[in-house]
C-alpha cells in the first residue's frame, strides 16, 4: 500500500508504510524505478540487480524521533562490456552513513549554537561522542577560511584552564569587537609564531602591559604600533593606592584596621559617586593619615587627567603628554614608593600609553567576550580539549554575527 503523502526531505520518495512504535516514527520508503545513468559508462539502465534495506536516523517528524527504512535499489548497467552494479542515486543519505543528510545538517548547526553537547545529544537521540564528532567535522572547515588578520588587533590573556595551561591568549578585532583566534597559552613563542606570518597586514596591536606580549609583537611584526590598553595602565595607579592603604591601616588599632579594610572601595570609587556614608569613611580615614590623603589625592589627580585625556583624544596629544609629565613630577615630590614604582612602569610604556589616546583604541570589550567564554566552558561537555573549546568559542561569536545580520 502506498501512502499518498510527501514528507519534508523525502519528496522524491514513495512512502510504503508509516507507523508509530514505542515512541518512534517508522517510515518505509523507496524511490520509483527509473532510467538511470551508469556511473562508469553513462549508459541508461533500469535493470534492477537487487534491493537492500537501509536503516537511517532522520530529523524528528510529528514531534517524534524518526527512523527511515529505505528499500535501496541497485541497478545493473545494460552495456555488454560494463555490467556495473550500482546504488540508485538519492539525496537522502550519503554512502555508509547511518544518519540522513538533513539530520546531520540540523545536528551540525545545533552543535554550534546549542548550549552543551550533552543537551544536544539528548535532543537528537544520539550519543555525546557522535555529537562531538559531528562538531569536529563541521567546525574545522568553517574556521580555516578566516586566516587573514585585520590591520588592527588586540591581544589579551584569559584564564581558560585548557590542556593543562591555566592561561590562554585571545586575539580579537577591536573594531568589530569580536574574537579572531584563541592561542593555547600566553608564552612569547606562541604569540610570536602566530603573528609572524601576518607581518604585512597587522599594523596596530592593542595589549595589556605584558613584556612577553610586547617582545613577541615587536619581533614578529614589521614596526608595529603598540597601544597600551587604558584599563590596564590605570590599574597600576589604583594598585599603588591600595598598597598605601594597606600599609597605613597596619598601624591603626584593631577595629579601625578591619573597618578600613572593609571600606577599601571608598578610596577606589570616584569622589563624586560616593554616598554620604562612604564619603564620611573616606574623610575619617584620610584625617588619620597624611600619607593616605596624599596617595588618595594622587589617584584623583590621575583620574582627572585620564578622563580629560579620553575626552580630548587625538586632538590634544601634547597637552595630554604634558599632564602626564606633571603627574610624574608630583609623584616624585610626594616620595611615596608605591606610586614611584607605578610610574616607573607607566614611563616604560609612555609611547604605548600615548598611542591609546592617539588611536582611541582599547580592549575593554574583551572582558565581555571572556565572560561568554566562561559561560560556554561552565556548560561544557568535552571542552577540556583546547582545540575543541577554541572552535566552539569562535563559532559561537561567528554564528551570533550571522544571526544579527539576518535580524
Ligand atoms: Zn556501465
Amino acid at each position: 500500500m502506498y501512502l499518498n503523502m510527501t514528507l519534508p526531505g523525502l519528496e522524491s520518495f514513495r512512502v510504503i508504510e508509516a507507523r508509530e512504535e514505542k515512541g518512534f516514527f517508522h517510515i518505509h520508503i523507496e524511490r520509483p524505478r527509473d532510467w538511470t545513468p551508469c556511473p562508469a559508462c553513462q549508459t541508461l539502465t533500469q535493470k534492477v540487480h537487487d534491493y537492500r534495506w537501509q536503516k537511517i536516523k532522520h530529523n524528528r517528524l510529528f514531534n517524534r524521533p524518526t527512523l527511515i527504512w529505505y528499500r535501496k535499489r541497485r541497478y545493473q548497467c545494460h552495456h555488454r562490456t560494463c555490467r556495473k552494479r550500482f546504488d540508485e542515486p538519492n539525496q537522502l543519505v550519503d554512502r555508509y552513513q547511518r544518519h540522513s543528510i538533513e539530520f546531520n545538517q540540523a545536528l551540525g548547526l545545533e552543535t554550534i549554537h546549542g548550549k552543551t553537547f550533552k543537551d544536544t545529544a539528548q535532543r537528537f537521540g544520539v550519543s555525546p561522542t557522535t555529537v562531538m564528532r559531528r562538531f569536529d567535522e563541521i567546525s574545522e572547515p568553517l574556521l580555516t577560511t578566516t586566516q587573514q588578520l585585520p590591520s588592527i588587533i588586540a591581544i589579551d590573556d584569559f584564564k581558560g584552564d585548557m590542556d593543562g595551561e591555566r592561561f590562554q591568549t585571545i586575539v580579537t578585532d577591536p573594531i568589530k569587537r569580536e574574537p579572531i583566534d584563541i592561542l593555547k597559552d600566553r608564552q612569547k613563542t606562541t604569540v610570536y609564531n602566530y603573528l609572524k606570518d601576518h607581518a604585512d597586514t597587522v599594523k596596530v596591536v592593542v595589549m595589556d602591559m605584558s613584556p612577553s606580549y610586547k617582545a613577541a609583537v615587536d619581533q614578529a611584526l614589521n614596526q608595529p604600533i603598540i597601544v597600551a590598553d587604558r584599563f590596564h595602565f590605570v590599574r597600576y595607579i589604583y594598585w599603588a593606592l591600595d598598597r598605601v592603604r594597606r600599609r597605613v591601616q597596619n598601624v591603626f588599632d584593631d577595629y579601625d584596621r578591619k573597618k578600613c579594610k572593609r571600606m577599601r572601595h571608598v578610596f577606589m570609587k570616584q569622589a563624586d559617586m560616593l554616598s554620604a556614608k562612604q564619603a564620611w569613611y573616606l574623610h575619617h580615614y584620610c584625617d588619620k593619615s597624611d600619607l593616605l590623603t596624599d596617595a588618595y589625592l594622587l589617584k584623583e589627580w590621575f583620574n582627572d587627567w585620564f578622563d580629560n585625556a579620553k575626552k580630548q583624544g587625538p586632538n590634544a596629544l601634547n597637552a595630554i603628554k604634558q599632564g602626564m609629565y606633571q603627574f610624574y613630577d608630583t609623584v616624585r615630590a610626594s616620595e611615596i614608593p608605591e606610586f614611584e614604582k607605578a610610574i616607573e612602569t607607566l614611563q616604560n610604556w609612555q609611547k604605548e600609553i600615548m598611542n591609546s589616546f592617539a588611536y582611541n583604541l582599547h580592549n575593554g570589550y574583551v572582558e565581555g567576550i571572556n565572560n561568554q567564554t566562561k559561560v560556554i566552558k561552565r556548560q561544557a561537555f568535552g571542552f577540556r580539549r583546547f582545540d575543541r573549546m577554541r572552535r566552539k568559542v569562535l563559532l559561537h561569536h561567528k554564528y551570533k554575527e550571522i544571526q544579527g545580520q539576518m535580524a
